[in-house]
């Protein structure tokens, strides 16, 4: 099923199938979902800050995508079957995906020291931190970095 955005005419998308909620992807379109049902429609308060949002101001959303991004793409990198038995295991084990490590560094930590030679884990930990370290100037993702890695020398860097 495809829908226009009654605002911005663009296609509407359902992000979660199934629910019936089909929303505008367009970032400066006030139109936020509308529940095919019942036709209700959904749309953003226009306020002043949320006209401008840089990247200097991610919120939590965004900071979650690009942590899981960044996981997502370290364990790709080290192949197929090292990202396929990290996300198996963090669904099986904790009911969660790489979306949810901000929060919870300590499941990704304990399935990659779980599961494979620490080599492997510190590699994939190493190439996390390459990919988000230009982004640590947030807190939640630099806490999120030395949950990740608090194996000896950074393991009490002044706090
Ligand atoms: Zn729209």
């Amino acid at each position: 099923m495809k829908l226009p955005c009654p605002d911005c005419r663009g296609d509407l998308v359902e992000f979660d199938p199934g629910s019936g909620n089909y929303h505008c992807t367009n970032p400066t379109c006030n139109f936020q979902y509308v529940e095919a049902a019942s036709g209700k429609e959904h749309r953003r308060t226009i306020t002043a800050d949320t006209s401008i949002q840089g990247a200097n101001n991610l919120g939590k959303k965004p900071k979650r995508i690009l942590v899981g991004l960044a996981i997502e793409s370290a364990l790709m990198s080290m192949g197929h079957s090292i990202f396929d038995r990290v996300t198996t295991k963090l669904r099986d084990d904790y009911g969660a995906t790489v979306f949810d490590c901000l929060e919870k560094p300590k499941y990704l930590k304990a399935v990659l020291e779980g599961n494979f030679e620490k080599s492997v884990a510190d590699v994939v930990s190493k190439s996390i931190r390459a990919i988000l370290g230009e982004f640590a100037y947030y807190d939640s993702i630099r806490q999120f970095l030395e949950d990740l890695g608090d194996e000896g020398d950074s393991k009490h860097s002044g706090k």
